[in-house]
Order: structure tokens, then sequence, then C-alpha cells
């Protein structure tokens, strides 16, 4: 395994001992990063249950949605109880969903995936959390169809500051992001609306995108919202299809949320953005003519 460190001088008090402790261990390292997302995981689908609620992310405790009996610490074991309890709550036995589940383990393979590829660095501590709250915005728009406001707001300015005071990035990159990726949106949903006289981008992901732009840039952004089009379309055709293999004679409009889209492709672009920009410009320098 190789991993990027910052030079001597550049590293914190703590990036260095995570340094020291990484050269010794480098399997032990990772497994601790897995359990620390899998806890932060557990926190992620308390937040993807209430926040739509309008209720506390705090209190009451983890307690069973059938029975709402108070699940006790030793059955609240991220991923491990899960698979221990067979999929069911402890005390009434209904079963527990698999949601739950699916988003400690995504959250568990994140913060290794994030130190493998940005290092022992601060960016990877914010490109990380930044992924974790995408992950609450992707199940909640997929289920609910909204972005709520307590997620996509705070997290544009935490994240537009965090950017500045601790990954080091240019005031203009991140102002330009931000109202790139939020003007750019809410641009789009004016011409649809205008022509459709309907509103087919909410302003949830227009906030999103004021999230997304303040970490990934002006070109992070259009990226995504480019991206994040092509992969809605074509997840519309195949919905399109579906309907018609199925044969179904219910009304097939029907609104695909945008934010996984939107938070899928800002991940996308944190990964391989500028290597597909320049592929792309690459490949399109070719041209025909040449
Ligand atoms: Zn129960």
């Amino acid at each position: 395994m190789q991993i990027i460190v910052k030079e001597p001088e550049k590293q914190t008090m703590t990036i260095k001992n995570m340094a020291i402790f990484y050269h010794h261990s480098p399997y032990i390292f990772m497994c601790c990063l897995s359990v620390l997302g899998a806890i932060a995981g557990s926190f992620l689908h308390v937040c993807i249950v209430r926040i739509p609620k309008g209720m506390s992310v705090v209190s009451p405790g983890s307690h069973c949605p059938v029975c709402k009996k108070p699940i006790p610490f030793y059955y609240n074991i991220p991923i491990v109880s899960y698979f221990m309890l067979g999929g069911r709550c402890h005390h009434c036995k209904q079963p527990i969903s698999a949601g739950h589940v699916a988003v400690e383990i995504l959250s568990a393979c994140l913060p290794p995936v994030f130190v493998l590829r940005f290092g022992l660095t601060f960016e990877a501590v914010i490109y990380c959390l930044f992924a974790f709250v995408l992950i609450v915005v992707s199940c909640i728009d997929g289920k609910y169809g909204i972005i709520p406001d307590r997620i996509s707001i705070p997290g544009a300015i935490v994240f537009s500051l965090a950017n500045i005071f601790m990954v080091n990035a240019d005031f203009f990159f991140v102002a330009g992001g931000v109202i790139t990726g939020s003007g750019s949106l809410f641009l789009i949903s004016l011409v649809y609306y205008l022509i459709r006289k309907q509103i087919g981008i909410g302003g949830g992901d227009i906030k999103l995108m004021a999230m997304i732009g303040g970490v990934t840039g002006a070109q992070g952004a259009l990226f995504s919202i480019f991206i994040a089009s092509l992969s809605g379309c074509l997840a519309g055709i195949l919905m399109i299809l579906r309907h018609i293999i199925m044969k179904r004679k219910t009304e097939i409009m029907q609104q695909i949320p945008f934010g996984p889209f939107l938070s899928f492709s800002a991940l996308l672009y944190l990964f391989y953005g500028e290597k597909m920009i320049h592929w792309y410009i690459s490949f399109s320098m070719l041209g025909p003519d040449t």
C-alpha cells in the first residue's frame, strides 16, 4: 500500500502521529479507519431517518422504529449487530431496514479509500466528511424527493470555510464554485420553468450545488451538473424502457431525484475529474480532420 504523506514541516502533530501509526501497521491503521467510518455510518442512518421528520438526531437514543424499545449498546454495534441478529429487532423480531447496514458498510469503505487517494491530509478528512453528507442527501432525496435546508445551507458554509482554512483553497476558487454551482443550476431551472411552466429542478438541488461548488470549485461544479444531467437522462431512459417492457398502463411522468446524481458526479470529480477532463480535451482535439 502506497500512501501520500505531506512534507515533515507541513505536517501537524496529529498527521505525524497517524503517519507513524500507518508506517508501523498499515492494515491495522486502515481497519481502524473503517471502524470509524462504520460508526459514522450508524449516525448517518439516524440522520437519514430523522432529519426529514424534523426530529433531533441526538435524542432520543437508538430505538426500534416498530416496537420503540431502546436498542442496548451491545446490539448497536455497526454492521456486526445487524448480521448477529439476522437483520431483525432483538425485541419484536421485526426486520430492520437493509438500508441501515448498507449505509454503514458504504461509510466503512470511504475513509480508507479517501486516505489512499488523498494521503494523510486534511483534504482527505474534509472530502470524506463531504462524502458522508452526500450519502445522507442522496438517501433523503431518493426516498422523500427533498434536500433539507438543515443539511445543504450549513453544509455549503462549513465546507466552503473548511476548504479555505484547512485545505488552503483560494477564496476565489471557493466563491467561484459556490456561485457557478448554484447560479448555473438556477438558470437551468429558470429556463425550464419558462418553457414548461412547471418546476423541474427544486431549490434543494440549487443549494446542494452551492455546497458542491464550495468543495470542487467552478470547474468541478460544471462537471458535476454535466455528468449528473447525463446520468439522470440515462436513468430516465431506463425507467421509460422498463415501463414499456413491463407494459404498465400507469402514468409514466415521475420526477427523478437529482440529488443522488449530483452527489455521485461531485465525488467522481474529486477522484477522476481532472483526468476525465484532460482525456476529453485531448480526445476532442484529435478531431475528425487530424
Ligand atoms: Zn422492535
